[in-house]
């Protein structure tokens, strides 16, 4: 196993981005990564203002192509790089060069149709469909037919996820810079027993896909049955609200047990619906008489189908358990999109899982019985990557391990070098974090360009250089 601490010292001729606090100037390299050229994404921030998004900035150079067609005038500031420099700009190595100058004149070709291709706006308007059941459900025959654009193709295979119900033009954006690829809505209430409304934009094959067996329980009671016995007849769930990130309060079910207790036999229709809307704000479960509880993190492994005690130990607390495994993948949904991997793949892949949280790849992967060959696992929390090296050697993988712990670290040069030692990455994939995206964090509810939500930029970012770097992009 290794550990991956290093970051590479910068020295480029974009510097000045690059040193500038992160955040903001992250946009302008953003922007170049998708093919505008520095001095253009330069000059639309200062024309724009710092707290101007990427959206924002890529419009305003559109406005000024189209400016500067008409009218003949030359909009921005002095040049201050050559725009492929930009693309490795923090890569310091010997090894840059080389790599810049193999992937130059493909870049050169395909900067000017990424940007005409992100300039044809709204191509996409992306719809939620309803039942949200994506191209296809285990056992059924219905299948989407779709073709994907060359420039999607893999390998790389790769596999993005994010909540489905984002703020309105989140997901335009999103498909917009992953070559236009519609998103597959899931709800994943039509895998297990929990709702969880996820939209991945992936450029997996979609015929032949298969669901882990045994199939997982779809009813609360069903999954649960000790409830049974305690469910009351007016509590009409069959089937559990999202699994969130936090718990309800030993106040919240204590009051819910005394208002049961003071309303006799059967409870009033207001005490009734008091009741039910916080079972299911909270997911409460009935475990006695009148005795409404919180999920234990264990039945939430469950549902979500990971091992028991996959997230246990290790020192982590029971917060950070519903943290972890509230943001986590639900395998079954995951691993019925994933399955097709395994007839492509019989010997196993490499894998480059970008925000790995607790695993939910690795362990779809695995449960698939598709061999992972290497995997480089990029995660920020300590604990979460404590939990996936503890699940790497209770399952005896005998494949590599690399851990990095920030996506940020992730250049050309490191990526190189993992590519060159483990031979390519046959799937990258990853969900960026939803905290400034979902409905229950409306106080930080700004989209896309939110601290943690533009962390999608990354993804998007390293999966150009993963394609790029394996010669595969144009
Ligand atoms: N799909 C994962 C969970 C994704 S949630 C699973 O199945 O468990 C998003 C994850 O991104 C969180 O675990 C969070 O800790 C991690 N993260 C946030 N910022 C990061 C960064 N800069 N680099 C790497 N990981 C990050």
């Amino acid at each position: 196993m290794h550990n991956f601490n290093e970051v590479s010292p910068l020295k480029t001729v974009v510097q000045e981005f690059i040193e500038a606090p992160p955040g903001r100037d992250r946009n302008l390299l953003t922007l170049v990564e998708m093919g505008f050229s520095a001095e253009e994404a330069s000059a639309a921030r200062d024309r724009c203002g710092l707290d101007a998004s990427v959206l924002e900035l890529a419009d305003s150079i559109h406005a000024a192509h189209m400016a500067k067609d008409s009218r003949g005038i030359v909009l921005g500031s002095p040049m201050i790089n050559k725009p492929n420099e930009a693309t490795f700009y923090s890569t310091s190595r010997k090894k840059r060069i080389l790599m810049e100058e193999k992937c130059k004149h493909k870049r050169n070709r395909h900067q000017g149709s990424r940007r005409s291709e992100f300039l044809k706006k709204a191509a996409l308007d992306v719809d939620i469909p309803k039942p949200m059941i994506g191209f296809s459900l285990p056992f059924q025959n219905r299948i989407k037919r779709r073709n994907l654009p060359d420039s999607a193709l893999g390998p790389p295979y790769f596999y993005y996820e994010n909540v489905a119900l984002a703020p309105k033009g989140v997901w335009d954006t999103i498909s917009r810079f992953l070559y236009n690829i519609e998103p597959e809505f899931v709800d994943s209430k039509y895998f297990c027993a929990a709702m969880r409304k996820r939209a991945y934009i992936h450029n997996l094959p979609i015929e032949n896909r298969f669901p882990l067996l045994p199939l997982p329980k779809k009813t609360i009671q069903e999954a649960l049955p000790t409830t049974k016995k305690w469910w009351p007849e007016w509590d009409n769930r069959a089937q559990l609200n999202c699994l969130q990130t936090c718990t309800a309060s030993a106040k919240l079910t204590e009051k819910i047990r005394k208002a049961l207790d003071d309303s006799g036999d059967v409870p009033s229709l207001r005490v009734q619906e008091y009741v039910l809307a916080q079972c299911k704000k909270w997911n409460l479960v009935w475990v006695g008489h009148h005795k409404a509880a919180p999920l234990e993190p264990d039945e939430i492994e469950m549902l979500l189908r990971f091992p028991k005690n996959h997230t246990r130990g290790g020192g982590i607390g029971r917060t950070e358990r519903f943290k972890s495994l509230g943001n986590s993948f639900q395998i079954d949904t995951v691993a019925y999109h994933l399955s097709v991997l395994k007839n492509i793949f019989p010997d196993g892949i490499n894998v480059l899982s970008l925000f790995s949280g607790i695993g939910g790849a690795e362990v779809a992967l695995h449960s698939l019985g598709i061999r992972l060959k290497a995997v480089v696992s990029v995660e920020i929390s300590e604990v979460n990557r404590n939990i996936i090296r503890c699940w790497w050697e209770q399952t005896n993988q005998k494949g590599t391990l690399i851990e990095v712990d920030d996506v940020q670290k992730l250049d050309g040069g490191n990526l190189e070098e993992f590519m060159r030692r483990i031979g390519g990455f046959d799937l990258v994939i990853g969900g960026s974090p939803c905290n400034n995206l979902t409905g229950s964090n409306r106080h930080s509810r700004d989209g896309l360009e939110g601290k943690d939500s533009s962390l999608f930029y990354d993804f998007f970012r390293i999966l150009d250089l993963v394609k790029c770097i394996m010669g595969k992009k144009f």
